[in-house]
């Protein structure tokens, strides 16, 4: 239950000695691990708790699809992405920006690289390798893991609670992190069930709500049970003036994958406020409808509905599917048959929940965060990761948050030590720049 990071490194604490000070890390995924990393920097040696069997499984699972740690394009439209959590964001992302994850990935021996969307990826493409890096670095650097300890809150003392297989455990702990994640993929760890405690404590916790989610749609059974799992390439989505290319994946409640995420947040605003949304799927994104119109017209006349829609349109039988599913009418002339390629119209009934939502919005309230990520009016407790409020789309926002958040709440614990020694028991303990 108690694990060294690294395997057996000589300079690595027993865990059942604290070290002062002591700092508490709750959480163990990139938000976590990083505010450990810039801890164990500064010589200090924290503890860090999860209560899962293992570390950063949902750092493992975004490594499945393509780890992708953060994005190449400049700066100023890089912070745009967190709409209105950019201000708060802005200082620690451009303390620790996309150019310091890429060489913190390197320092870990996975140098990345830039794909054609401009998303930054480690070379491996994976998580674990990079994870068994940094689990060994911050062993090797005095860092200690407890699993299976999940947080309760505090003791009427003050001290951090914990449940554990073999009963509760408490510790004392000069500052704490919290590092607890959102609330999507529940069974990864995260759950937000750490909402409940901070808000008996009257913190104020924005609700959780799914995001880069599926969407759902009243497909036909024709399409469902033809295309369910087909993936939908080359396409362009718009919401609400919004137009974003990429690909979808037909699924059997409606619609996931990049594009589809991308205009979640506002897919599911526009449901919340009234049941649907209208979106509009342009199948052939890179042909203008003049093009398309000219193309359908010169096929010869013989040719069926199906056939012309294949040949002359150049569609998939998934693409020709979802047309017929937006179609209504068929269109009389190629005229209107191109504008309905370029813009099939779908209604969104709803959006998938947080179970398999790849992120949350929602978390804990900017107004209870301070600058340096303390929790106002909790002197010592600090805050970082997914858990606060903010959303992002996928393209390596959300990891790039993460770590610079995690990065901001170790300097706040660095700066809050060292301006009140007195209280804390720190005479062998001397900090590293
Ligand atoms: C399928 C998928 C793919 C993704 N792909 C990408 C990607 O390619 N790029 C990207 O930028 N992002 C991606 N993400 C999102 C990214 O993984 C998360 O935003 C990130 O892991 C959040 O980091 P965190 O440290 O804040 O929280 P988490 O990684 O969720 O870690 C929080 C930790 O806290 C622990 N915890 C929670 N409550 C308690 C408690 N009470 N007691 C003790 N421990 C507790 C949990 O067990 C967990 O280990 C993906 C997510 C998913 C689900």
């Amino acid at each position: 239950m108690s694990a060294n990071l690294s395997s057996s490194p000589p300079s690595t604490p027993d865990p059942s000695v604290p070290q002062r000070p002591l700092v508490a890390i709750i959480g163990a995924g990139p938000a976590g691990l990083m505010a450990a990393d810039r801890l164990v920097q500064a010589g200090l040696a924290p503890v860090l708790f999860d209560r899962m069997p293992a570390p950063a499984r949902k750092f493992l699972m975004a490594g499945r699809g393509g780890l992708n740690l953060t994005h190449s394009e400049p700066l100023d439209l890089f912070l745009t992405r967190y709409g209105a959590a950019a201000a708060h964001l802005a200082p620690a992302i451009r303390a620790f920006p996309p150019d310091a994850v890429r060489a913190f990935a390197q320092e870990l021996g996975e140098p990345t690289f830039t794909g054609s969307s401009g998303r930054v990826f480690p070379q491996s493409f994976k998580a674990s390798p990079m994870l068994r890096a940094w689990l060994r670095r911050l062993g090797a650097g005095g860092a200690t893991l407890r699993l299976r300890h999940h947080w309760a809150g505090w003791t009427s003392e003050g001290a951090l609670a914990f449940q554990t297989p073999d009963g509760p455990v408490e510790m004392v702990a000069d500052a704490t992190i919290l590092a607890l994640g959102g609330a999507s993929w529940p069974r990864l760890g995260a759950n937000g069930g750490w909402a409940a405690l901070l808000k008996a404590q009257g913190l104020e916790v924005a609700p959780f709500a799914p995001a880069n989610m599926g969407v759902r749609l009243a497909w036909s059974e024709h399409l469902r049970t033809r295309f369910a799992g087909t993936p939908v390439k080359r396409i362009a989505l718009s919401c609400a003036g919004v137009r974003v290319r990429g690909e979808a994946v037909i699924t059997a409640e409606g619609l996931e994958g990049g594009a589809v995420y991308a205009l979640s947040s506002r897919i599911r605003d526009l449901v919340t406020e009234a049941g649907t949304a209208s979106i509009q799927m342009d199948l052939r994104p890179d042909l203008d409808a003049a093009h398309l119109a000219a193309r359908l017209t010169a096929a010869p006349a013989k040719l069926s509905f199906a056939e012309r829609l294949r040949k002359a349109g150049g569609l998939s039988p998934v693409q020709a599917g979802l047309l017929r599913e937006g179609m209504g009418e068929r269109p009389h002339t190629a005229e209107a048959l191109a504008h309905l390629i370029k813009a099939v119209p779908l209604t969104v009934t709803g959006v998938c929940g947080l179970e398999r939502a790849i992120s949350s919005a929602g978390g804990l309230a900017w107004s209870q965060v301070g600058a340096d990520y303390g929790v106002r009016g909790h002197d010592g407790l600090f805050a970082c990761g997914e858990m606060l409020d903010w959303e992002a789309p996928t393209g390596g926002y959300l990891l790039q948050a993460c770590l610079a958040t995690g990065r901001a709440a170790a300097e706040g614990i660095i700066a809050y030590l060292r301006a009140d020694p007195g209280e804390k028991d720190r005479k062998s303990f001397e900090f590293r720049s």
